[in-house]
């Protein structure tokens, strides 16, 4: 597995720095070598918040204030605050089936057969998106909690508010774990726990302050597994350490590969080291035109015409690797489910060892190890 040369990466990142900020004052993130300084961030521009999962502080300056903050050897680096969202391909909404349906996904890795090994019981799976719906008949039983990261600035006037005003978050929801019932769909992991965490708008965008927000969230409360179907084509340092950090405090991180049709990397935060970078298939095992492929992809998992979830108690069918990265996502908590003490490392490997090779043999840059098998993930 190639993965970035992060360290190139920054210095081009700091270097263009100065071409990013205009006049105006705008948002950046200072990170520390060690603890974040909030006073001493207060004296160059006004503080919004501080984090701990990397030692950052987040402020509005101007580019002056930037360029003298940067020289404080305390300080590791500054950058510019960057936009994420979702990229759905397509969507129609659907009227609710008379009947629970198998949405073809699931069929396809035989999530279905895995069940009478693990349902996902109890793990815990934080869907960092749009918010889920928080009262949707096919999903409420297994929503358990999360957190609305858009709140801290204000916007979003309650932090325990996670509900979705999009539609997105609320699809990535059913496909890990819509219930098994009598009604609508039926996700990966059907008895997972999901937990909202809202960090992209109503527009299906977002900032990458909010996401580290969530993600520090997402492990502040035990998250087993980080399902992020978003991302930008920017790299971006600060996202890329909150997802090591995230890791290396043991979960599991999952995202999309993004939907632009190139070989990558080209989308973050599914490129960096600590998160599974998943592209998309069709029904006939085709690599979707559209879905991003190359040396990061790590899994191939349903992405097209997939049927799941809605806003508002609805369902809709969406197509994007926004899709594919759920799948895995409920599978790995299908292993979990099975294998309660293993490590994301652990986990990480059986998903790759238990992958259905497709295209060329062995690992390659669209199916990576290959198409996420759940039922042989489980066994
Ligand atoms: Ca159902
Ligand atoms: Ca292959």
């Amino acid at each position: 597995m190639k993965k970035i040369a992060a360290g190139v990466l920054v210095m081009c990142l700091l270097l263009s720095v100065s071409g990013v900020f205009a006049a105006a004052p705008e948002r950046v993130i200072v990170v520390f070598h060690d603890n974040p300084d909030a006073n001493l961030v207060g004296q160059y521009g006004q503080v919004e918040r501080t984090f701990h999962i990397i030692p950052a502080v987040v402020a509005i300056m101007p580019e002056e204030a930037v360029k003298a903050l940067s020289k404080n050897p305390r300080v590791k680096y500054i950058q510019p605050d960057i936009i994420q969202y979702v990229t759905p391909m397509q969507m129609s909404v659907s009227a609710e089936p008379l009947a629970q349906v198998l949405p073809w996904g699931v069929d396809r890795i035989d999530a279905e057969l895995a069940w009478s090994t693990s349902t996902g019981a109890g793990v815990k799976v934080a869907i960092v998106d749009t918010g889920i719906d928080m009262d949707h008949p096919d999903l409420v039983a297994n929503i358990k909690g999360g957190f609305n990261a858009i709140a801290v600035k204000g916007k979003y006037r309650d932090p325990d508010n996670f509900d979705d005003d999009h539609g997105h978050g609320s699809h990535c929801a059913g496909i890990v774990a819509a219930v098994d019932n009598s009604i609508g769909v039926v996700g990966v992991a059907p008895e997972a726990w999901l937990y909202g965490v809202k960090v992209l708008s109503n527009s299906g965008s977002g900032t990458t302050t909010d996401c580290i927000e969530g993600i520090q969230w997402c492990v502040d409360n035990g998250m087993d597994v980080i399902s992020m179907s978003w991302g930008s084509t920017t790299y971006d340092q600060a996202l890329n350490d909150t997802c090591q950090a995230a890791w290396d405090a043991g979960c599991v991180l999952v995202s999309s590969a993004g939907n632009n049709g190139v070989e990558t990397p080209d989308g973050y935060p599914s490129a960096y080291p600590s998160v599974m970078a998943i592209s998309a298939t069709d029904s006939s095992d085709n690599i979707a035109s559209w879905s991003n492929y190359g040396a990061e992809i790590e899994l191939a998992a349903p992405g097209v015409s997939i049927y799941s979830t809605y806003e508002d108690g609805g369902y809709t069918t969406m197509s994007g690797t926004s899709m594919a990265c759920p799948h895995v996502s409920g599978v790995a908590a299908l292993i979990l489910g099975a294998h309660p003490t293993y490590s994301n490392q652990q986990v990480r490997q059986t998903l790759w060892n238990t992958a259905e090779d497709l295209g060329t043999p062995g690992w390659d840059i669209y199916y990576g190890y290959g198409l996420v098998d759940a039922q042989a993930a489980v066994v």
